[in-house]
Parts: C-alpha cells; sequence; structure tokens
C-alpha cells in the first residue's frame, strides 16, 4: 500500500502540478516528516525509506515549483516570495535593497527573424551570463517571457551600477551563433534602491519598471537608475 501510494506521489504529473500551500507551512512538514511517519502505519524496517523517498519528493517539488523550465533560473512564483521577504527585510532593517529589472531588445525580432528555437536559445545564455555575472548572493529570475529581475542585496544604487553596467556590456559582447548565424544581442536594465518613501512592493516594483521604460525609451542597451 505505501510503495503504491509513493509511486502514485512520485508521477511526473504529481510532480508538475501547482499547488497553494504557504512556503512556511511546507517547510513545517518537511521537518515534521520524521514525526508523521512514526504516526503511519508504516512496517519499522521500512520507515527509513518512506523518510528518504518523502524527503526526495518535498525537495523536487519545491525545486520544480521554484525553477524555470527553459533557463533554469528562479521563475516568478519564486521571486514573488523572495521579494516579498526581502522588502519586509529591507523596510524593518533599514539595509540596502536594489531590484533590477531587465528585458531584452528587439527580441520579438530574433524570433521573427531566426524562429523560436533560437529565442529560446538566447534565453538560456542570457541567463547562464546573468548567473556568471552577478554574486551568488543575487538572485536572477526569469519574471516572464523575456523579462528577468535581479534582487542585489546589500547593495546600494551606486554599487549596483558595476555589476549592471558589466552585464550589459558581457551580454553585448556575448558573440552568440545560431546555425552559423551570428545573434547580436542586447539588454535594456533599470534598478531601483528601497528607500523609507517606497510605501508597497507594488510602489518598488513601478519605480524599477520606469527606470526600465527609460533605458527603452532613451536608446536600449542602457542602464538606468531611478534615483
Ligand atoms: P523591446 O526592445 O521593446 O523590449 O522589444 P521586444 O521585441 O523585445 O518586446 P516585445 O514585448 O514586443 O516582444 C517580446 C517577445 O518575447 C514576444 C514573444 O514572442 C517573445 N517571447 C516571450 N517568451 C518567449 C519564450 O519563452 N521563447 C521565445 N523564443 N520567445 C519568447
Ligand atoms: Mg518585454
Ligand atoms: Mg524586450
Amino acid at each position: 500500500m505505501v510503495k503504491y501510494v509513493l509511486e502514485e506521489l512520485m508521477s511526473e504529473d504529481i510532480l508538475n502540478f501547482d499547488f497553494d500551500i504557504p512556503d512556511n507551512l511546507l517547510d513545517n512538514i518537511q521537518q515534521n516528516i520524521e514525526h508523521i511517519i512514526r504516526t503511519f502505519d508504516v512496517p519499522e524496517e521500512n520507515k527509513l525509506e518512506v523518510i528518504k523517498q518523502i524527503n526526495y519528493m518535498y525537495s523536487r517539488t519545491k525545486y520544480l515549483s521554484y525553477t524555470d523550465e527553459l533557463t533554469k533560473l528562479s521563475n516568478r512564483r519564486c521571486f514573488d516570495n523572495d521579494f516579498n521577504k526581502e522588502f519586509l527585510r529591507a523596510q524593518r532593517y533599514h539595509n540596502h535593497l536594489t531590484l533590477v529589472m531587465f528585458d531584452i531588445d528587439y527580441f520579438k525580432q530574433i524570433n521573427d527573424t531566426f524562429g523560436h528555437p533560437c529565442g529560446d536559445f538566447v534565453l538560456k545564455e542570457i541567463a547562464n551570463a546573468a548567473l556568471q555575472t552577478f554574486r551568488q548572493t543575487d538572485t536572477v529570475y526569469r519574471t516572464g517571457g523575456e523579462e528577468f529581475c535581479v534582487l542585489l542585496t546589500e547593495t546600494d544604487i551606486n554599487q549596483s551600477l558595476i555589476p549592471l553596467e558589466r552585464f550589459r556590456k558581457t551580454v553585448e559582447t556575448l558573440g552568440l551563433k545560431y546555425n552559423n548565424q551570428d545573434i547580436h544581442i542586447t539588454v535594456s536594465i533599470g534598478a531601483c534602491q528601497y528607500c523609507d518613501n517606497i510605501k508597497s512592493k507594488e510602489e518598488f516594483i513601478e519605480k524599477t519598471d520606469s527606470a526600465l521604460y527609460e533605458a527603452k525609451n532613451s536608446g536600449r542597451n542602457k542602464t538606468v537608475l531611478f534615483k
């Protein structure tokens, strides 16, 4: 019976489902798995194996629910969760927090000219470039089709310019090739630092978005800081 239930739970269909259990509750469940199993009617000799499998399922489910399938970056759901935490932390402790949004320039043209698989290839390359450019303590998220966010923790707006410009120039000089054709890519970047005047997460996002909008409207392939 237990084996059957586990096989059911391990199936890809189940692992791909979207669920709305709050993170803290899930973490709580994981921490208590051992206790939960002890109260199940599982033969003593199988208990360790059952605990291991449930832990595996939990980790895999959490990974899938937080990961963008194409680029393997953290996804929108993960961004919402992390942004909420970092925003509350900045509000309470006044630590430096800079929110970054970047968007690929004229990406539609890439799809139209070279095809959708080439667009997907570009998205993966940009994601890799971002992962290599930013610190491990900074998380990069794919929040939309060709839109990305970065949370720069412990970084003020002036400090953010160095990694952001480094990233912008890295993308500009990536020298991508797809089916022997040269693909030239640029990104526009907007960034905003949290300050006490910002009263809500929505306002923080709006301000960052307006910096990105300005980068787009003033010629693209630029970094604009909201000040
Ligand atoms: P701009 O410089 O103003 O940002 O222009 P743009 O062409 O990049 O912007 P627009 O919003 O017009 O186009 C975004 C395109 O991104 C449209 C859509 O086809 C493409 N896109 C979104 N998600 C994916 C994806 O997962 N794969 C691929 N290949 N393309 C995608
Ligand atoms: Mg866009
Ligand atoms: Mg774009």
